[in-house]
């Protein structure tokens, strides 16, 4: 049933439209250093009923750490 196995859980709460978002992990593509890189198991929550998509603050914060050029 309901277990999630073999990967860390996160709670992205319920969406406005009263929907829960479900969990989910996603590839991203993104630039760095001129570079195209592509970032796997991003976690992501979906709401199944509207579609409306959430991200972790610690991963936003994680990618733009990534995009960041690199100072010193
Ligand atoms: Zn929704």
């Amino acid at each position: 049933m309901g277990t999630n196995e073999g990967g860390v859980v996160y709670d992205y709460g319920r969406c406005p439209c009263t929907g829960a978002y479900e969990g989910r992990f996603i590839e991203v593509e993104m630039e760095v250093s001129g570079r195209q890189v592509v970032v796997t198991s991003i976690p992501q929550g979906e709401c199944p009923g509207c579609g409306s998509q959430v991200y972790k603050l610690q991963i936003i914060e994680r990618m733009e750490t990534l995009m960041r050029p690199e100072k010193g």
